[in-house]
């Protein structure tokens, strides 16, 4: 098995020690704890017994040290998750930020765009062919038809593109606005 070089090594280590900060401490941390116990442990034997195992106050000079080195691990640990996640959390709350305000930018566009089309609309000539042939009017009160009746008009007929606004368009004038208080003899109310 081809063993990594150590420029990638130290590539990689690099790397996460730029997504995790905590983690050069823990490093450093198992660093000192390396160099520190061998010297425990030589100054432990240095007596005139020369070199005799371990006795019971080479570990009791250990166990500290050990300790110690643990203690700070688990805080860097800890440091190091804390951090982790509040950068996670940074980054989700940018993400849903900046989709929020995309999508308040489509919707403005949108109404922007459905704004200057209706505007773009020339409103119908009430003395065109069509609209005489229609019988059509701005004013439905106005209106002298058989076929009309009171309260009929554009914004309760169901062919009336302009729902609320005064101005719509209609499928039987293409391109033109009827208004809403307006009628003609295709009227077809709304269900
Ligand atoms: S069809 Fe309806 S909306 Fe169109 S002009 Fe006639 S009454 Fe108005």
């Amino acid at each position: 098995m081809t063993k990594p070089s150590k420029s990638t090594q130290d590539q990689t280590l690099a790397s996460e020690e730029l997504v995790v900060p905590g983690r050069r401490r823990v490093l450093e941390i198992m660093g000192m704890a390396a160099v520190a116990l061998p010297v425990l442990g030589l100054q432990a034997c240095g007596s005139d017994e020369g070199a005799a195992p371990a006795s019971s106050s080479t570990m009791d000079k250990v166990e500290p040290a050990m300790k110690d080195v643990a203690a700070k691990a688990e805080k860097a640990a800890d440091s190091m998750a804390d951090s982790a996640k509040t950068a996670m959390d940074d980054m989700s709350e940018s993400v849903e930020s900046a989709a929020e305000e995309v999508k308040a930018d489509v919707q403005q566009a949108a109404g922007q765009a459905q704004t200057i089309a209706t505007d773009a609309m020339a409103q119908v000539d009430e003395n065109g062919p069509q609209a005489m042939g229609l019988g059509y009017k701005h004013d439905a009160t106005t209106i002298e038809n058989a076929r009309y009746k009171a309260g009929q008009q554009c914004s309760n007929c169901a062919l009336y593109q302009g729902g609320s606004d005064e101005w719509g368009g209609c499928p039987l004038f293409t391109g033109k606005q009827v208004k809403a208080t307006g009628w003609c003899s295709a009227y077809s109310a709304a269900s």
